[in-house]
C-alpha cells in the first residue's frame, strides 16, 4: 500500500523563534489529534533545520524536509546546500523541482534529474513536484507536459530507486492564488501521471507510488482532494504556517 502524506512546504517565512513555536504546535497537536496511518513532512526554510530536528521525534509520524538541494556532491558552490549535508543534519525528505524554483531560479528538467540522483544516493526521499502553468492549462496538451517533467526528470531512475520517489502534482495557476484545482481535474491528473508511471515501471511500482497534490490547499477543499483515489495526500504551502489549519488538513488525510 502506498503512503499517505501531508507535507508543510513553508517556503521563505518565519524567523527562529516562529519557526519553534510553530513546529512544536504542529508535534503537539499531531501527537493528540492524528491517530491513523499518515505520515507528517514539516519543510523548514533551510537554516532551520538543524535546530528544529531537535524538536521533532525521531521515531513515529513526523519527518523533517528540505525545499531544496544542489545537483552537485560538493565544492566551489558559493551559498549552495549538497544533500549529503542535508542528509547528515538529519533531513528525510527533499523537495525538487518546485515550480518557483524552475521559474525563478530556472531549474531545468535535466539539472533536475541530477538533484533525485543526489538525494537518493544520500538516502533521502525526492519530492518531486511537477505542473503545468494556466496557459499551458488553457492552450496546450498540458497532460503531456506534466509527463514529460517526469519522463526527463525521474524516469531514468531504476525500478528500485524509483520506489522511493514520492510525487507532488502542483499546477502553477494553483499556487498561492486561492484558486484550486477541483478534486476532479486533480483525480484526473493523479490519475494519468499514474498511468505513466506504470508504462515505465509496471503497475506496481506505479500503484504504490505516493502522489501528493499542491496548490490552495486548506483544511475546507482537503476532504474532498482527499476522497480521490489517486490523491494520496497533499503538499501544502499558505496553510502549513498555521498549526491548527495545518493539522486539520492532515485529520482530513488520516
Ligand atoms: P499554497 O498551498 O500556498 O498554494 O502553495 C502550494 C505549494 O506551492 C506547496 O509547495
Amino acid at each position: 500500500m502506498r503512503k499517505k502524506i501531508v507535507a508543510g512546504n513553508w517556503k521563505m517565512n518565519k524567523n527562529l523563534d516562529e519557526a519553534k513555536a510553530l513546529v512544536s504546535e504542529v508535534i503537539n497537536m499531531v501527537r493528540d489529534e492524528i491517530t491513523g496511518e499518515v505520515d507528517v513532512v514539516i519543510c523548514p526554510p533551510t537554516v532551520y533545520l538543524t535546530t528544529l530536528r531537535q524538536y521533532i521525534p525521531t521515531e513515529g509520524r513526523l519527518a523533517l524536509g528540505a525545499q531544496n538541494c544542489h545537483e552537485k556532491e560538493s565544492g566551489a558552490y558559493t551559498g549552495e546546500v549538497s544533500a549529503g549535508m542535508l542528509q547528515s543534519v538529519g533531513v528525510q525528505y527533499v523537495v525538487l523541482g518546485h515550480s518557483e524554483r524552475r521559474q525563478y531560479f530556472n531549474e531545468t528538467n535535466a539539472q533536475l534529474a541530477e538533484k533525485v540522483n543526489r538525494v537518493l544516493e544520500a538516502s533521502m526521499i525526492p519530492i518531486f513536484c511537477c505542473g503545468e502553468s494556466l496557459d499551458q492549462r488553457e492552450n496546450g496538451d498540458y497532460v503531456g507536459f506534466v509527463k514529460s517533467q517526469l519522463t526527463e526528470s525521474l524516469f531514468h531512475l531504476s525500478p528500485e530507486q524509483f520506489s522511493n520517489v514520492v510525487i507532488a502534482y502542483e499546477p502553477i495557476w494553483a499556487i498561492g492564488t486561492g484558486l484550486t484545482a477541483s478534486a476532479g481535474q486533480a483525480q484526473d491528473m493523479h490519475f494519468e501521471l499514474r498511468q505513466h508511471i506504470a508504462s515505465t515501471y509496471g503497475d506496481e511500482i506505479a500503484q504504490n507510488t505516493s502522489i501528493l497534490y499542491g496548490g490552495s490547499a486548506n483544511e475546507k477543499n482537503a476532504a474532498d482532494l482527499f476522497a480521490q483515489p489517486d490523491v494520496d495526500g497533499g503538499l501544502i504551502g499558505g496553510a502549513s504556517l498555521k498549526s491548527r489549519e495545518f493539522t486539520n488538513i492532515v485529520k482530513a488525510r488520516q
